[in-house]
């Protein structure tokens, strides 16, 4: 429970009710002074918990880390995609070159689309990539009818390529665009990017080539229409030495020999599902596979040689996590396999990339002898987060970065559920509110934080979007919503959401729509209330009240004002506040549905049966800071 600060507690013009005397029956006296100061010692300590929560935790899993923002090339931002061509498949095939001196690659796409729009021009998205210019060729599926290119320029501004075309493509019509192009593997671990490690026993340097496309670097590695809601199959081809493997985001259909370099091999994969630009992988490395156990069909554990033994823990919970999750959405994980990769350099702590997640060692080696029992922490919850994300971000993808934390709330927030399934004995679920809320609590605490959704256009911007907001305040709104609608009714509206969106995009009104249907069908919310009227007012406004109840013997007043360090900011922003709360005549410590809500207003007055004690926002699943100082409180102080 958190308290007023010193500015509302000098500015309460009734402060007697934070004042007990109960000398006449001689068990409790607090003066009003003592009661200043015991507040204010709280405040320091709230500030500094506020503080260490923010400075030490680590990062969420998946937020880009200061060495990966330090080396980001980030350009002014590019503008949006027009809607008029839909991309339905990719055929793309690449040739890295892992070679001191030559770190380049050959591409060739071939993009078949379909013409929502009649237009003469075609934009695609490509960054730091050479086109070769006679190569540029589109036609029409249905007859191979050529449509002349008129011509075709670079917009390095907007990270476009934009064809011009003699004639228009016609509306309702398929088309084929074909590209041939020259890339990089860079060195700043942004699209396909080269990495490197030591080999332990020779001493030789070897090199990978990994890739990071979320959010805007599938642009990097191909031309591309590199938005999440563009949503088309990928079938992949990879070339590499012999020596070496490829993985992508299927399992390879078959492997051939390079007609004219017999040292190189041709590795032809699956064509994928739907699914958006962000999510496609390839890793081309000397890296190991291990599997432990050999009915394990799904998972492989790719690390280094002398890293293999460090991969058991998470052989061991990846399965079992993954499982947990078919049974708690009801569906299938929808790909034939799932290769974990220990990329030596990652920008990232891990990209969950479909079939293919990527990780940085830290949190996904586990070393028996050395490693600290944070360690395992680190492994099981990122691991967690990355297998949630298989449903929430790639079956169903938010439809655009302004929703960002559809998908990293969700999968910060299931994740307590996966870890709490293979370690139950960490009891992980009770450290939510340290972990999430108050790491939430402390950005949004200040005049610099920003709603959880809110218009972004540029790559810049984007990745601005990657912060514990959308990580943390994200998850803990996720999981007050699950706590005013109940369990059943939230899973029931969870599982809902992901087969009406499936291989599809979503905004946050579907996933509104979708819980309001089911809530109403519960009858677990007013006829006249939806979810969107509650949780707008949670996702379009920044920042998060702190809530003041007042008892007197039956009447209990509250009241709720924006939280925050600076006294110097002051704004009239309302929320609706789900109030729940427990007496000694009716205690269930468990029940957190609301009984009362603050309907963004200021304040309101209701009655309870209470004789001795009540207690508000058990468990604390609302997120804001309660405060309480009256008799009540302190009877539960007396009763512990
Ligand atoms: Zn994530």
């Amino acid at each position: 429970m958190g308290v007023p600060t010193t500015a509302e507690l000098e500015n309460n013009s009734n402060q007697k009710k934070y004042t007990v005397n109960r000398t006449s029956k001689g068990d409790l006296v607090i003066s009003k002074i003592v009661c200043g100061l015991l507040v204010l010692l709280a405040m320091i300590l709230i500030a500094l918990a506020a503080l260490l929560t923010y400075f030490l935790l680590p990062y969420c899993p998946n937020e880009a880390t200061p060495e990966a923002l330090r080396k980001a090339v980030v350009k002014d931002g590019p503008a949006r995609l027009p809607r008029s061509i839909q991309p339905l498949h990719y055929r793309l095939q690449i040739i890295p070159f892992l070679e001191e001196g030559n770190f380049t690659t050959n591409g060739a796409v071939q993009i078949n689309v379909n013409v929502t729009e009649s237009t003469n021009k075609i934009e695609l998205n490509i960054n730091d990539i050479e086109i070769n210019q006679h190569s540029v060729a589109v036609k029409r599926v249905s007859d191979d009818k050529s449509v002349k290119v008129s011509d075709q320029k670079y917009d390095n501004e907007s990270q476009k390529y934009i064809i011009s075309l003699a004639e228009s493509l016609k509306e309702g019509d398929q088309y084929q665009i074909a590209i041939t192009y020259n890339g990089k593997l860079n060195d700043y671990m942004q699209g396909f990017y080269r990495s490197s490690y030591i080999d332990s026993n020779t001493k030789d340097v070897r090199w990978i080539a990994s890739t990071q496309f979320s959010p805007t670097d599938a642009r990097r590695a191909f031309p591309c229409f590199d938005e999440p809601s563009f949503k088309a199959k990928y079938t992949v081809s990879i070339a590499r030495p012999s020596n070496m493997t490829s993985l992508s985001n299927m399992p390879k259909r078959e492997s051939v020999v390079v007609v004219d370099r017999k040292d190189w091999i041709w590795d032809h994969f699956k064509e994928t599902p739907q699914m958006s630009s962000y999510l496609v992988a390839f890793v081309v490395s000397d890296l190991q596979p291990f599997r432990f156990n050999s009915s394990e069909k799904l998972f492989t554990i790719w690390s280094r040689r002398d890293a293999l033994e460090q991969t058991r823990l998470a052989m061991d919970i990846g399965p079992r996590i993954l499982s947990y999750f078919e049974r708690y959405f009801g569906i299938d994980y929808p790909l034939p396999k799932i290769d974990m990769v220990a990329v030596p350099d990652f920008g990232f702590n891990a990209m969950e990339n479909w079939g293919l997640i990527t990780f940085r060692e830290a949190v996904l080696l586990f070393d028996e002898k050395i490693s600290t029992v944070e360690d395992k922490r680190a492994v099981a919850t990122v691991l967690a987060h990355e297998l949630a994300h298989q449903w929430f971000g790639n079956l169903v993808t938010p439809k655009w970065w302004d929703d960002l934390w559809l998908k990293e709330g969700f999968a910060s927030y299931l994740l307590y559920y996966g870890v709490n399934f293979v370690f139950p004995d960490w009891n992980i679920l009770t450290e939510f509110i340290m972990t999430e809320v108050h790491k939430a609590f402390a950005i949004d605490s200040l005049k610099s934080t920003h709603p959880l959704t809110f218009t972004v256009h540029s790559t810049d911007e984007i990745r601005q979007m990657f912060d514990p907001i959308s990580y943390s305040k994200g998850a803990s709104i996720i999981r007050m919503i699950n706590n005013f609608l109940g369990e059943r009714t939230f899973k029931a509206g969870l599982i809902k959401y992901l087969h009406t969106f499936t291989y599809s995009n979503a905004r946050r009104d579907d996933l509104w729509d979708v819980l309001t249907q089911q809530a109403h069908e519960d009858g677990n919310l007013h006829d006249d209330l939806s979810i969107k009227e509650i949780m707008d007012s949670w996702t379009v406004q920044s920042g998060f009240p702190v809530v003041t109840a007042v008892r007197n013997g039956k009447r209990v007043d509250v009241s709720q004002k924006r939280f925050t360090f600076d006294k110097s900011f002051a704004e009239d922003t309302l929320w609706w506040v789900p109030l729940s709360y427990t007496t000694d005549l009716r205690t269930n410590f468990d029940d957190t549905s609301p009984k009362q809500w603050l309907k963004k207003e200021t304040g309101k007055n209701f009655e309870i049966e209470a004789n001795r004690w009540w207690l508000v926002n058990p468990h604390q699943t609302g997120i804001s800071h309660s405060s309480f100082f009256m008799t009540s409180s302190l009877w539960i102080a007396s009763l512990l």
